[in-house]
C-alpha cells in the first residue's frame, strides 16, 4: 500500500476526534523503530495510559502499522497489551492508544535477576496462553522475545508488538524472512514456508533467556547469527544437568527443528513444566526490585 492509501485505511478505521482533549502526555518510556511511546493520562478515566506515535511516511513498510491496528483491535485478551484507541493526529500520525503495563519488560527482570524454575513457569504459562489464542485465530505473531512481553505491578503477563504479526487461514504457509534474527525458526531463516510453530522456537529461545539472561549468538553480527541458527540447529543449552527434567523436555518440545513434532501452544499447555508454577504474585517482589535497580 502507498502512503496515501495507508492514510485512507488508517481515517475509516481510527477515532476521529482529537486525542490531544482526551489525553494529557506525561512522560516518554521509549522508542522502538516504529514510533514512540508516552505515558498520558486519560481524562475521561483518570486513568494511566500508553501511546504509541508512529509518524506515517517514515515507516518502511505503511501497512504494516494498519495490520498492528487491526489486531490489537480485534483480538482481545487478558494476556495481550489491549487496545484502547487510535487517532490519527494532523494528518501525519498515528496514536494508539493502550493498557499502560508499568511493570515494563521481561528483559528488564531476566537481565536484573534469577528466577526459580517455578516462577518461570508461571510467566511461561501466562505467553502460552497468548499465543494459543493468536494461533486460534490463526495470528502468528512472529515477534516473540522478552522485550515483547510486558509486566503489570501486580504480575500480570502480557504479550505485545503485533507489527510483525501474519494473518493466515489454517494451513496456509508464509516464506518472508520476519523477526528479531536470534529468536528467528531455522525455517525462518532458511526461507523455507513457515507456519504458526515459528512462534513456538522463538518461546523456546526466550525461555533459554529467562534461563542464561540471553539468547544464543547474542555477541555476534546478526547475519552470523543466522548462519548458525540455519546450520547448527537445535542451540546449546548451557547447565542442562541443573534444570528439572520437566523444564528440559519443554525446551526440547520447543526447540525441535522438525516442526511436525514441534509442540503447538495447546499441546504445551498440558505439559507438565506449566504444572509446577508458583502463582504470579510471586514475580511481584522481583517486578519492583528491578524498577528501582534501573530507576524506572
Ligand atoms: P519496535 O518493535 O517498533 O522496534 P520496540 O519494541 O523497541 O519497537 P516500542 O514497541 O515502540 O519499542 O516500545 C518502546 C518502549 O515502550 C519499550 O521500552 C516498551 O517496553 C515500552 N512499551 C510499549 N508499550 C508499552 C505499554 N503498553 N506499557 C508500558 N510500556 C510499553
Amino acid at each position: 500500500m502507498t502512503e496515501v492509501e495507508v492514510k485512507q485505511v488508517l481515517k475509516s478505521i481510527v477515532n476521529s476526534g482529537n486525542p490531544r482533549v482526551r489525553y494529557k502526555m506525561l512522560k516518554k518510556i521509549g522508542s522502538g523503530a516504529s514510533g514512540t511511546v508516552f505515558t498520558a493520562l486519560d481524562n475521561e478515566t483518570q486513568e494511566k495510559v500508553a501511546i504509541k506515535t508512529m509518524n506515517i511516511s517514515q515507516q518502511p513498510k505503511p501497512d504494516l502499522i494498519c495490520r498492528e491496528i487491526c489486531v490489537m483491535k480485534d483480538n482481545r485478551h487478558a494476556n495481550l497489551v489491549n487496545y484502547l484507541d487510535s487517532y490519527l493526529v494532523d494528518d501525519t500520525d498515528l496514536w494508539v492508544v493502550m493498557e499502560y503495563l508499568e511493570g515494563g519488560p521481561l528483559t528488564d527482570v531476566i537481565t536484573e535477576t534469577i528466577m526459580r524454575e517455578t516462577q518461570i513457569a508461571a510467566i511461561l504459562r501466562e505467553i502460552v496462553k497468548a499465543i494459543a489464542f493468536l494461533h486460534s485465530k490463526g495470528i502468528i505473531h512472529r515477534d516473540i522475545k522478552s522485550d515483547n512481553v510486558l509486566l503489570e505491578m501486580d504480575g500480570q503477563v502480557k504479550v505485545t508488538d503485533f507489527g510483525f504479526c501474519a494473518q493466515i487461514m489454517p494451513q496456509e504457509k508464509r516464506e518472508t524472512m520476519v523477526g528479531t534474527p536470534y529468536w528467528m525458526a531455522p525455517e525462518v531463516v532458511s526461507r523455507k514456508q513457515y507456519g504458526p510453530k515459528v512462534d513456538i522456537w522463538s518461546l523456546g529461545i526466550m525461555i533459554i533467556e529467562m534461563l542464561e539472561g540471553e539468547p544464543p549468538y547474542i555477541n555476534e553480527h546478526p547475519l552470523k547469527a543466522l548462519y548458525l541458527i540455519a546450520s547448527k540447529g537445535k542451540p546449546e543449552i548451557k547447565n542442562k544437568d541443573q534444570h528439572s527434567p520437566e523444564l528440559n523436555d519443554f525446551l526440547d518440545r520447543c526447540l525441535e527443528i522438525d516442526v511436525d513434532k514441534r509442540w503447538s501452544a495447546d499441546d504445551l499447555l498440558q505439559h507438565p513444566f506449566l504444572k509446577k508454577c508458583e502463582s504470579l504474585n510471586s514475580i511481584v517482589p522481583l517486578i519492583k526490585t528491578v524498577k528501582k535497580l534501573l530507576n524506572k
